[in-house]
């Protein structure tokens, strides 16, 4: 199938982007295009024109200063899995981003794209969400700075405007203590998450004393296990605890939300996430001491 026509325009700078999308409303940004050209292909989506951000330098890179990751909406998966800093600085998201489709989606697909198109079945999402990031936007009134919990709204649904662009994610490096980690049920044809589990666990001589645990793959929008972190914090960090833990994954996740389809049914999914939930503390764990 071919896309429909549509104006194609290459932005210089964020500004030019931006005076492109408030001249052409119904334009759409092209970043890696791993996920909107499949979408024009398709016709789910017929814009006017595509405003294509991909040369733009300022909005790619990795930058670690003062406790702080500034991430350009621009860098690629590839990117993302091969940094150093981010392997030790926030591990869970370079290692989901080494588990993205295949070398090919990862040399193209950008982590900016990759949440603006917001699809359950990504990766990076749940991992940002667990992490604490935020999201910094550029539209006609300025900047705006957004927590994940804001910025994913739904099924395939994010706070950005449609003249807006999100230009980087910030998020804090792990400190002493902390350690991350992602665990994935991946398809195995496209290698999306059909459960993606991301944790991040602070511990004092074996003592959880903060935790974190987000899935993906699951629901809409990712969602915070928040009976798993309450059942982990205070505990010595074994097995036996972790285990025990991460039973109370369900006690999260709403019937009626659960995702489905001929692959994987809800109730298969509810019933195994758990799993996904253990791995990926007991790596976090692993990694906070
Ligand atoms: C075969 C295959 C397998 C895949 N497997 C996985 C997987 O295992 N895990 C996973 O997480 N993903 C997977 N993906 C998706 C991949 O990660 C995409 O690259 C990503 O979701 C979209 O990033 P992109 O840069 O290609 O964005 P694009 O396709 O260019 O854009 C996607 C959407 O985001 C908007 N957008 C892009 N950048 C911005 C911006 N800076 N500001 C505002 N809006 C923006 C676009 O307008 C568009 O609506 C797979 C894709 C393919 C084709």
């Amino acid at each position: 199938m071919y896309a429909p026509e549509f104006q194609y325009y290459r932005a210089a700078s964020v500004a030019e982007a931006a005076e492109l999308l408030s001249k052409n409303p119904d334009a759409k940004i092209l970043a890696g295009g791993h996920s909107l050209i499949p979408v024009l292909k398709l016709r789910l989506a017929a814009p006017s024109a595509l405003i294509d951000i991909g040369r733009i330098e300022v909005l790619r890179g990795i930058e670690c200063s003062s406790g702080t990751i500034r991430i350009g909406a621009l860098t690629t998966h590839a990117e993302l899995a091969a940094s150093a800093e981010l392997r030790a600085r926030a591990q869970a998201l370079a290692e989901a981003a080494g588990m993205i489709g295949d070398p090919a989606v990862r040399n193209r697909g950008t982590i900016g794209g990759n949440v603006a198109h917001a699809d359950p079945a990504s990766d990076l999402p749940q991992v940002l969400s667990c992490l604490g990031a935020e999201f910094l936007i550029t539209g006609p009134q300025g900047e705006r700075r957004l927590g994940a919990s804001e910025f994913f709204e739904g099924l395939m649904s994010t706070a950005l405007g449609e003249d807006e662009i999100l230009t980087a994610i910030e998020l804090p490096e792990a400190g002493a203590g902390e350690g991350s980690a992602y665990a994935k049920f991946a398809h195995p044809a496209s290698r999306y998450a059909v459960i993606g589990a991301a944790a991040k666990v602070a511990a004092n001589n074996g003592t959880c004393t903060a935790a974190s645990v987000v899935l993906g793959g699951l629901c809409p929008a990712p969602v915070r296990a928040e009976a798993v972190e309450r059942a982990l914090v205070g505990r010595s960090l074994t097995d036996e605890a972790i285990g025990s833990a991460s039973r109370a994954t369900a006690e999260s996740l709403d019937d009626d939300e659960v995702l489905g389809d001929v692959y994987a049914s809800a109730g298969y999914r509810k019933a195994v996430a758990p799993v996904w939930v253990r791995r990926a503390v007991t790596a976090a764990a692993s990694r906070s001491g």
